[in-house]
């Protein structure tokens, strides 16, 4: 639902009014904590148990806040319809597993978010879905692991966890063999538009960037008006659904999305300039860096590069540890998108379960360490990064 009055503006703009109903004069989104709703007649019963997105049945199937949140999201991503899941992860595996079924093949990029590969990896197989991941950076890896009548789904995640690789999205949207999905979780719907390069799917973790406070676990996919029935008639059987607390709170986060990826993005490229030119540092990936081996493309697909960054202490784990106690402002916690800096330490947390040699091939070094930008003053993120690389070097 395109708002007539944003109808022309920057997408920053537009998310501050985006999923407001026709008529609605609450300036805040509205909260329908209701499981169920009633009904007049069996008429209207029966209308409202066969609706797709029935906004006023039950909660399972529709709710007024959760469909005002798909409606922003929709608007944002240009798509025609947008379905809340309980997680990103809830997202994820709605997309997986209503899309394809037993005998069924999966392309998936190698660098991907730690859930997900997981997922992929270990679940899929167990429905007879069968995974074959590639390099996502590498020009026509995706087509090239194609099987035809076979697969049914390419996954990539651009910028992509945790080394801040790019999926070429016009490449990606080029395939038609295939349902293409973007997790777009790092970029959030202001910072690019996957669908407009022709991708089918973008998903989102909500509970980093767009609701972007911490106090929501909520993900997102939005397509075509067919594909996201379909997934919708998928997902009221596999009771991932959104609760509506959290639909609000992430629809209250959208409406400041663009204030709050500004200003991470500008401290993520200024932490990153200092970074790069320090001595204790290895190496640094940022998309908005020259340095980033795919910065051109950054350039070409990216409206914001992002709050997220990754540099390499060297040393062994024991640098590691050093840095992340020596931090002081910057918590240490596995999310990303929120006001508060946080530093991870993927070696120790998201990728401990990987062997040396997988750790190796995925890029993660044990001085791998991830920055998600927050909102303190960008002086200060500095400077507490700045006096904990001395104490780890020391
Ligand atoms: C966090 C995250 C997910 C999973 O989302 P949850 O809301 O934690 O289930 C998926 N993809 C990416 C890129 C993420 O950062």
């Amino acid at each position: 639902m395109a708002d007539e009055e944003t109808t022309g503006c920057e997408p920053e703009t537009s998310a501050i009014l985006a999923g407001r109903g026709e008529g609605e004069t609450s300036l805040a989104p509205v909260l329908y904590p209701t499981s169920a709703f009633e009904f007049a007649t069996i008429d209207e019963g029966r209308q409202m148990a066969t609706a797709v997105g029935a906004e006023r049945f039950y909660s399972r199937y529709g709710n007024p806040t959760i469909n005002a949140f798909e409606a922003a999201i929709a608007e944002l991503e240009g798509a025609e319809a947008a379905r809340a899941f309980a997680s990103g992860m809830g997202a994820v595996s709605a997309v997986a597993l209503g899309l394809c079924s037993s005998g069924d093949h999966i392309v998936a990029q190698r660098q991907i978010y730690a859930g997900t590969q997981l997922f992929l990896q270990s679940a899929c197989p167990r429905f007879g879905i069968d995974v074959t991941f590639v390099d996502g950076t590498e020009s026509g890896a995706f087509e090239a692991a194609i099987r035809p009548g076979k697969t049914m789904l390419i996954c990539a995640e651009t910028p992509a966890n945790p080394k801040l690789d790019l999926v070429d999205l016009d490449e990606l949207g080029a395939i038609t063999q295939a349902t293409t999905v973007v997790d777009s979780t790092f970029a959030t719907p202001l910072g690019q538009s996957p669908l407009a390069h022709g991708v089918d799917l973008v998903l989102h973790s909500a509970t980093k960037g767009i609701a972007g406070h911490n106090d929501a676990t909520i993900g997102v996919v939005a397509g075509s008006e067919e594909l996201l029935s379909w997934l919708w008639g998928f997902a009221v059987l596999q009771g991932a659904n959104a609760s509506p607390y959290d639909a609000f709170n992430a629809h209250r986060g959208l409406r400041t999305l663009g204030v709050r990826l500004a200003h991470q993005a500008a401290t993520a490229q200024r932490l990153a300039v200092f970074l790069e030119g320090h001595d204790s540092v290895d190496l640094v990936r940022y998309p908005g860096l020259e340095s980033h081996p795919q910065h051109g493309l950054a350039e070409r697909q990216m409206r914001s590069f992002g709050g997220l960054l990754t540099f390499d202490l060297g040393g062994d784990i024991e640098t590691g540890g050093r840095f992340t106690e020596a931090v002081r402002l910057a918590r240490q916690a596995p999310s990303l998108g929120g006001p508060e800096t946080l530093i991870s330490h993927p070696a120790s947390t998201t990728h401990v379960g990987l062997t040396p040699e997988e750790m190796a091939s995925t890029g993660i070094g044990p001085g791998t360490m991830r920055v998600s930008c927050g909102l303190e003053h960008p002086d200060d993120v500095v400077a507490d990064i700045g006096q904990a690389l001395l104490a780890a070097s020391g």
